[in-house]
């Protein structure tokens, strides 16, 4: 089969990749001038640093199968990844543990003492939290959410926290040890060459032809059997039922000579402070030496129409929007619709690769067994 596919992130790349081991001719249109999608990275020309070119990405996963592809298409180097926090005029160690705790509430607690110090700080008569506010009060009481999520979370979502589903706090835990780890998981690592090599190695197959600054149209889709679209699901269909809610992210770059904040990633909680967070890049690779560093400060706002998506906002309006444009994506003929933007979900990246690999399975499957292909393959 000829296969068309627009966009290449991880998902294009990875399903492109399977099929055409598979013996399938693979199209890849990219609009960018480069691959690799939001997760791109590429070496500062002045500093030689490693710079994610929109925001900084962490490989994390517990995955195995996910774990051995990427490995198999470079060199990822440990990384444990660190997140600190300034609120007032203190810094703090995040996600919340029994070091921010203990500073926040100026206590010299146990895990024991802490554990039951929070279980009558938190909100025990909430049930089951409707949303981001109730969720944090439930899990945390009111003195930590306050200081490090409720002015962080309005500046990032635009939205009182009460807007905002209960499951973007739940992607953070709430440790009753000194375990500052931002993540959980076993395997965490960014690529010693960054992920556009990555990218580029999984597009690197003879079956594989990529088109880069080549937007991919409703008539590009004559030239194949069959198409994968991975760009925003609605724009797929010219935005006629509305437009999904995004937010975009702003970077103001930040160089100095020496260390700027000793650190990867500073969150900044108070409100008052019109960003969320500055990163600063050459932390990503402290395998590296850099006498210059690079960093961003990072604003978020709503998504105009001609700003770079990022985090699908998934309010209940949208969420509406998107059950009427799953219904269309259902119904569209030769296409299937994956990844974060084709699907409108807040991915990571090792879960975008599940999907990914998922995907081209049932594909695959349904191609040698003569079944229509699934239009819609979400995790
Ligand atoms: N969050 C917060 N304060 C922080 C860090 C995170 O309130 O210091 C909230 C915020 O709403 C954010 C969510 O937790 O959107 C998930 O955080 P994560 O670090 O996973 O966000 P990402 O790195 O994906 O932007």
């Amino acid at each position: 089969m000829r296969i068309g596919i627009a966009g290449a992130g991880f998902s294009g790349a990875v399903m492109g990749r399977e099929l055409a081991e598979a013996g399938h001719d693979v199209v890849v249109h990219e609009t960018r001038d480069h691959v690799a999608g939001n997760c791109h990275t590429e070496r500062d020309a002045e500093t030689g640093i490693m710079v994610h070119r929109y925001g900084p990405h962490i490989f994390h996963t517990g995955d195995e199968r996910v774990w051995a592809y990427i490995n198999g298409f470079g060199d990822m180097q440990p990384y444990n990844h660190r997140v600190l926090s300034t609120v007032g005029s203190r810094v703090y160690s995040l996600p919340v543990n029994l070091l921010t705790i203990n500073q926040l509430f100026d206590t010299t607690l146990d895990p024991a003492g802490a554990e039951a110090f929070i279980r009558e700080q938190s909100d025990q008569s909430i049930d089951e939290p409707a949303n981001f506010e109730e969720q944090a009060l439930k899990m945390m009481g009111r003195k930590l959410y306050e200081a490090f999520f409720h002015g962080y979370t309005w500046k990032q979502w635009g939205l009182e926290p009460t807007e905002i589903p209960a499951s973007v706090l739940r992607r953070l835990p709430l440790r009753f040890n000194y375990e500052s780890s931002y993540f959980a998981h076993p395997y965490q690592a960014i690529p010693r060459d960054g992920y556009t090599a990555i990218i580029e190695r999984i597009l690197d197959h003879p079956g594989i032809e990529v088109r880069l600054s080549t937007p991919y149209s409703a008539a590009d889709r004559e030239h194949f059997d069959h198409s994968i679209w991975t760009g925003p699901l609605d724009a797929w269909f010219g935005h006629r039922l509305g437009r999904l809610g995004y937010r975009t992210l702003d970077f103001e770059e930040i160089r100095a000579t020496g260390d700027f904040q000793g650190c990867a990633v500073m969150n900044y909680g108070d409100v008052d402070v019109p960003y969320t967070r500055i990163s600063e890049h050459k932390h990503f690779a402290p395998w590296e030496q850099h006498e210059d560093t690079i960093c961003f400060r990072e604003f978020s706002r709503l998504a105009g129409e001609d700003d770079i998506p990022y985090y699908p906002i998934r309010m209940a309006k949208d969420k509406v929007l998107l059950e009427q444009y799953l219904d269309a994506a259902r119904k569209e003929p030769g296409v299937t619709f994956a990844g974060r933007l084709g699907t409108y979900r807040y991915l990571d990246m090792d879960v975008t690769i599940a999907d990914a690999l998922a995907a081209a399975d049932a594909m695959k499957e349904a191609i040698s067994a003569g079944r229509p292909i699934p239009a819609l393959l979400q995790g």
